[in-house]
């Protein structure tokens, strides 16, 4: 037979005896020394106000004086330990009756630990429902089995709940569904979600009302199984109706774009036909020998010819602005085109006494360009330096290799120069700065056409003057490497106005899939494609693309390696990243997105999602270009 006095010895919780007279403590068990730090011999006697500390403890021990001892069962208290420190205790009392004297039978467990653990628990739900509730998304957590656990207010401002408490998701969203353009798609879409609790997607569904949603979809796990299933809805209305204007837009301009093209071939063809009868003409009548007729012929054909060249800059000059001039990239020997350029304008500088001369560079110089064009500008500036000089003068040729990775072209010449104040006129279409040039033949269309087609060509234009002393004006372009004889005869063609993507990539169907969304999905951008590292480098310095996606394993180097070599050079380093990569590993997106790559795209590629980020990476440096 087991003593009871041995139970409470040996028993966890804490047993104080009270006499409700005098609250003083009248006997405890050792479980309260170790509870309270006190030894039994100095809890008796101590008032149980020493011990009880919470509000609720006060209250009841107030009641007890004012209406008399009552039971409590398991209620809450909070005790003071000897040190100091409150521990919070679920008591229960119940009344004996002993030797005639009422006493209260305390007994009390620590559950302390309990409380703290509700408290954070408390705080993480707060923590938890406030960041739920700070996204302008609308987010819902679901059982395995479509039952609601959470959702935030937004949600409900988003999908309108059906007003029953049926916990079901697929009840719940009754009315919601109603409003789908696409019900069984979505119907068919949360079926297969519930079917597979790994499964992660995403998908967009249209309202009659026009609203256009974006759900995700991914699993809840808890220590790696999945629990349920968690939404994110996204109201992409104003993206779409942005797109859909941007859509609009765009076909307008393409519809103008067309209508300049066909205004400037109707005009080509409609000023050249009836000049080539006049010109023609003036030369049957120039070859005339009565002196009369050859001479009146002769100014005929004169006026004529300067129509003609009128016309045919005229004309360049508006393809130019309408986007309409295609180009030919591809590397161009300098010298040979300077060299050819001074041919045609030999007979210029003899009537004037000019000597024209090149100094060459001790390096070779090839630059990236579209020869033809490169020779147009060339001969603007040198017959420009002729026309403008001083009879018997000189024009200078020389190159510069410059920092930026960039041929500058110097023509200086020692004419007259240009005031300051005309300085800021030039470069202007149809502006004939000074007085002295009145007399000298010229359009005043040259300098302005140079201009644009450095701009096309990603190069610059400039120039500086002293009066009386000479000018030099020099364009700028992409320097290239000379062209190897397997592809000397490779060019690039680049459509004015268009959007240049350059994809490093080599894996061929990884680029094949590229190109041909693009090619079905944005027939405006236009792409380029480098399967090394190395071509992708050089590439991206000649065609200046707005965009690189860049695969980040290549047989020659790293997309990092990649990056790092683009951001060093001053001209590529604006260009924008975008990585794509296998690796899904958040770590690796993480630092390429610290090293500077605007997005990472998770290959196998979400086509709707990689459209979207090349569209805003490419919306966003086009803003910046202006
Ligand atoms: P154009 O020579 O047909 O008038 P440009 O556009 O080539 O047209 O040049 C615009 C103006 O700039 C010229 O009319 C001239 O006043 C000035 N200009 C151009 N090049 C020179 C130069 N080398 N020296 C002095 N003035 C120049």
């Amino acid at each position: 037979m087991i003593a009871p006095q041995l139970l409470s010895d040996y028993c966890a919780t804490a047993i104080l005896a009270v006499n409700p007279q005098d609250e003083s403590i009248v006997a405890c068990n050792p479980a309260c020394e170790t509870l309270l730090g006190y030894t039994s011999a100095q809890l008796i006697g101590l008032k149980i106000s020493e011990i009880e500390v919470g509000l609720q403890d006060v209250f009841f021990w107030e009641d007890v004086r004012n209406s008399g001892v009552q039971e409590v069962f398991q209620v809450e208290g909070e005790y003071r330990h000897r040190n100091g420190h409150f521990i919070f205790v679920s008591k229960t009392i119940r009344i004996v009756q002993q030797d005639g004297q009422t006493l209260c039978i305390i007994s009390a467990n620590d559950i302390s630990a309990n409380k703290r653990l509700e408290d954070e628990s408390a705080r993480t739900s707060a923590l938890l429902s406030a960041t739920l509730e700070s996204t302008a998304d609308g987010i819902l957590v679901c059982d395995l089995n479509g039952n609601v656990i959470n959702y935030n207010h937004r949600l409900g401002q988003i999908w309108p709940w059906h007003a029953n408490n049926d916990p079901s998701l697929h009840r719940q969203l009754e009315e919601f569904k109603a409003q789908l353009c696409d019900r069984s798609g979505f119907e068919q879409w949360l079926a297969l979600l519930f079917h597979d609790p790994y499964i992660e997607e995403q998908n967009t569904f249209k309202l009659y009302d026009d609203r256009v949603f974006e759900i995700s979809s991914c699993p809840l796990q808890y220590r790696d199984a999945p629990i349920g299933r968690l939404f994110c809805v996204h109201d992409i209305s104003s993206l779409k109706a942005t797109e859909a204007a941007l859509r609009e837009a765009r076909d307008i301009a393409m519809h103008a774009s067309k209508a300049k093209s066909d205004f400037l071939a109707h005009m080509s063809h409609e000023l050249r036909t009836p000049l080539n009868a006049i010109l023609g003409f003036a030369q049957v009548i120039e070859a005339d020998e009565s002196a009369s007729n050859h001479i009146l012929g002769g100014y005929i054909h004169k006026a004529g010819q300067h129509l003609l060249g009128l016309i045919n800059e005229v004309l360049d000059l508006a393809s130019i602005e309408a986007g309409k001039m295609a180009l030919q990239l591809e590397s161009v020997d300098t010298i040979a085109c300077i060299n050819d350029c001074l041919q045609l304008t030999e007979v210029l500088s003899k009537d004037k006494g000019i000597t024209l001369q090149i100094t060459p560079p001790s390096e070779p110089c090839f630059i990236w360009a579209d020869g033809r064009r490169l020779k147009q500008m060339l001969l603007n500036l040198i017959s420009n330096a002729i026309k403008y000089n001083r009879p018997h003068g000189s024009v200078n040729i020389t190159l510069e290799h410059r920092q930026n990775e960039c041929w500058r072209i110097n023509v200086q010449d020692t004419g007259m120069g240009i005031s300051e104040d005309d300085q800021r006129q030039l470069f202007m279409a149809f502006n004939r700065v000074g007085n002295a040039q009145s007399s000298i033949e010229g359009t005043g269309i040259g300098l302005a056409f140079t201009k644009k087609l450095a701009q096309i060509m990603h190069g610059a234009i400039g120039m500086s003057s002293e009066l009386n002393v000479g000018s030099c004006f020099w364009i700028e372009l992409p320097a290239s490497a000379a062209p190897s004889p397997a592809n000397a005869h490779q060019t690039i063609a680049i459509s004015q106005g268009a959007q240049t993507i350059l994809y490093i990539e080599d894996d061929l169907l990884s680029q094949k899939l590229i190109q041909n969304i693009l090619a079905s999905q944005r027939p405006d951008y236009q792409v380029f494609v480098a399967k090394t590292a190395q071509e992708g480098i050089g590439l991206a310095k000649q065609l200046m693309p707005d965009l690189i996606l860049l695969d980040q394993q290549l047989p020659d180097g790293s997309g990092q390696m990649i990056f790092e070599q683009l951001r060093k050079n001053e001209r590529t380093r604006v260009i924008p990243c975008i990585a794509l990569s296998g690796n899904t590993l958040p770590e690796q997106i993480d630092d390429a997105l610290r090293l500077g790559f605007c997005a990472y795209l998770s290959k196998p590629i979400q086509i709707s999602q990689a459209l979207l980020t090349i569209d805003q990476v490419l919306r966003e440096h086009s803003k910046k270009k202006t």
